[in-house]
């Protein structure tokens, strides 16, 4: 187990190389929506944030840390650690409790008013597509990292899980982003154990309602149990306008408006105050 970070990389380097162009494929061949009437601007605006945020690098923070202490033997000295349960118990629970930290702090960028601020950015996209996922904002990266570290480290995560779930759990943002339809049985039954691209879209939506629900990172098991999922069909879903209404100006989409978008004024509506009311399920 000593040399796990490397056939890790190894075996996560293939899976990259193989999934990316997959995506990119299945987003042309099979769209859910017509692409933005302004595609190139808005894909510069948000590559450019994707570099950003890969060039202060989230991931490789992340994963720098957990691969340091797999390394040194390090074990943090939280609540697993504590409990000393056997690893072939605690890797799966500490994997669960990964994804579970991931919809407490997605759910946190949505209800605290200054977080979502910074968030807002990636809902503020009128189109959703394979851009979307890394359409954040560079500040996030000094909100994210040090939630992260401080959390996992208080629930003694073992850092091998990290080195796991981290590579997955980008891998299925990218492809709940996607812009696929997918055939609607298999939508329906996937979406039991995976976020899927129309179980996220309706996260997109720029009603309230909606954009407050389905906060889930790889599993949609917590939206399901805190009773935050809003489950639409297809047609729901295709005929959805992703965006904020706050920002729909095409000249929004230039990199400057989009780095200064944390410190514009807006109406009350797209600031989080107060709680979201839910709906039933259809
Ligand atoms: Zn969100």
């Amino acid at each position: 187990m000593n040399d796990a970070p490397e056939w890790l990389a190894g075996a996560w380097y293939l899976v990259w190389m193989a999934a990316l162009p997959a995506l990119l494929l299945v987003e042309n061949a099979a769209p859910r929506q017509r692409s933005h009437p302004r595609p190139w601007r808005r894909w510069s605006g948000n590559l450019a944030l994707a570099a950003g945020f890969w060039w202060l690098g989230r991931e490789t923070l992340l994963l720098g840390a957990a691969a340091s202490a797999f390394w040194l033997g390090a074990e943090p000295p939280g609540l697993l650690t504590w409990m000393s349960l056997p690893a072939v118990i605690a890797l799966p629970i500490a994997l669960l409790l990964l994804d579970l930290v991931e919809y407490a702090i997605h759910w946190a960028y949505h209800h605290n008013p200054l977080l979502w601020r910074l968030h807002r950015l990636h809902h503020s996209d009128p189109h959703v597509d394979l851009t979307t996922t890394l359409r954040q904002h560079p500040l996030v990266v000094f909100v994210d990292v040090p939630a992260r570290l401080l959390i996992w480290t208080a629930l003694g995560i073992p850092p091998l899980a990290v080195l796991i779930y981290q590579p997955v759990s980008l891998a299925v943002h990218l492809f709940s982003h996607v812009n696929w339809q997918l055939p609607v049985a298999v939508e329906r039954w996937l979406r039991r154990i995976l976020v899927t691209p129309d179980f996220h879209v309706v996260h997109h939506s720029p009603e309230r309602i909606e954009t407050d629900s389905n906060y889930g990172s790889v599993l949609p098991w917590w939206d399901y149990l805190f009773g935050t999922a809003q489950l639409r069909d297809a047609a729901h879903c295709r005929a959805l306008a992703p965006g904020l209404e706050e920002f729909r100006d095409e000249d929004d989409l230039w990199l400057h408006r989009l780095l200064l978008q944390p410190w514009r004024r807006t109406r009350p509506q797209t600031e989080r105050v107060g709680r979201s009311m839910r709906t039933p399920e259809k």
